[in-house]
């Protein structure tokens, strides 16, 4: 093996390195131990023989040669159906395969190569031609299976990067806090539906929400209490959602916002009183807040048609007003009131 493949090799933990095994099939005793002497001073090159015809594929495909040495005149089997046999069977079909012959004959080469076989050897073949067309097709199939392992190799782990880019996605999308959609993403669907709505002329809901005295949860009953809090709210707030294209993200702190699609003033100000009105029920103990003894929510909302050439950014200063003004007006309640 050259340093360049050996180097290529190394890149793809798991190839296998391959050691040159020889299987023949013959008959005779005497030519297997001929052959057998050729290749004993060969050490990169294992010998294997097969006196039975009958037996040589069921061999081959447990040896797992490297070559075949297949005897051309049998008693039981012609050698040209026995290349016939190794090339139908999965594990041998793209084994080369060496014909030997008694006979140099180019009507019987021209049938062996057209049958299958790799190579014509007239028998008993001078020991360094022989031993040189072993290694030749031996190498030549080691390097094509070798290529192929890499090959394969190379797309499964292309197959593993594509699924960790996936996942790796999908968690930049995500809040690590509360596992819903964060900010980046809301940005993202709010600019596709803000599109959408635009091709369609259709209106798009806006709900921006705040929980209310969050400062003085915390102060009461720590931070970590607080992060509960936070994670009880999300789960309660996706839960309250109507269909499947509605969205809503964690926007930042304890802010969330909601984007109802093809949706209109009384059906966004219907979703908003029921995000609301399940958070209220959550009955998450605030024995300090102002509005009552749990955990309540503000909500502000704002709808639109999107304009063309328009931008989302004056929705989502609209919902913020309306939020605003549902905190000014007493918290635990949605603006604008339907
Ligand atoms: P208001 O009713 O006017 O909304 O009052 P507030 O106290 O909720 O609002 P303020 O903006 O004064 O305080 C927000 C608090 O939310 C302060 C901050 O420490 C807390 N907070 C923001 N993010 C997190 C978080 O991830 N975990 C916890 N535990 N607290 C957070
Ligand atoms: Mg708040
Ligand atoms: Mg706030």
């Amino acid at each position: 093996m050259s340093n360049e493949t050996k180097q290529h090799g190394e890149k793809f933990k798991g190839l296998h390195s391959y050691r040159i095994t020889v299987l023949l099939v013959d008959d005779q005793a005497m030519i297997a131990e001929a052959v057998r002497r050729c290749l004993e001073d060969a050490e990169d090159i294992d010998f294997h023989y097969c006196s039975d015809p009958t037996k040589a594929v069921k061999m081959a495909t447990e040896l797992r040669p490297t070559l075949i040495l297949q005897d051309l005149v049998m008693p039981e089997v012609d050698g040209l159906m026995m290349v016939r046999f190794f090339r139908a069977n999965p594990v041998t079909s793209q084994v080369p395969i060496i014909v030997l012959s008694t006979k140099e004959e180019p009507e019987i080469k021209s049938q062996a190569f057209a049958t299958g076989a790799n190579d014509y050897i007239v028998k008993l073949p001078d020991k360094i031609e022989l031993i040189a067309r072993i290694r030749y097709h031996s190498q030549a199939y080691i390097y094509q299976k070798q290529r192929d392992e890499a090959f394969k190799a190379l797309q499964e782990s292309q197959q593993r990067l594509a699924a960790a880019n996936k996942i790796l996605q999908e968690l930049s999308s995500l809040d690590g806090l509360t596992g819903i959609p964060n900010r980046r993403r809301f940005d993202e669907i709010l600019s596709q539906e803000w599109q959408r709505a635009m091709r369609h002329s259709s209106s798009l809901s806006l709900v921006m929400l705040d929980i209310d005295f969050f400062k003085l949860f915390n102060d009461t009953y720590g931070h970590q209490q607080g992060d509960d809090c936070l994670k009880q709210v999300a789960s309660c707030l996706e839960k309250s959602l109507a269909r499947e294209t509605d969205f809503i993200a964690r926007y930042g702190g304890e802010e969330f916002a909601a984007i109802l699609p093809e949706t209109g003033v009384k059906g966004a100000l219907k979703i908003a009183e029921t995000m609301r009105k399940n958070v209220q029920e959550l009955k998450i103990p605030h024995e300090k807040s102002k509005v009552i003894k749990y955990v309540t929510i503000s909500l502000g909302v704002a709808t639109a048609v999107p304009e063309r050439d328009s931008k989302p950014d004056s929705l989502v200063l609209t919902a913020d007003q309306s939020l605003y003004y549902a905190k000014e007006k007493g918290r635990n309640q949605v603006c604008p009131l339907s």
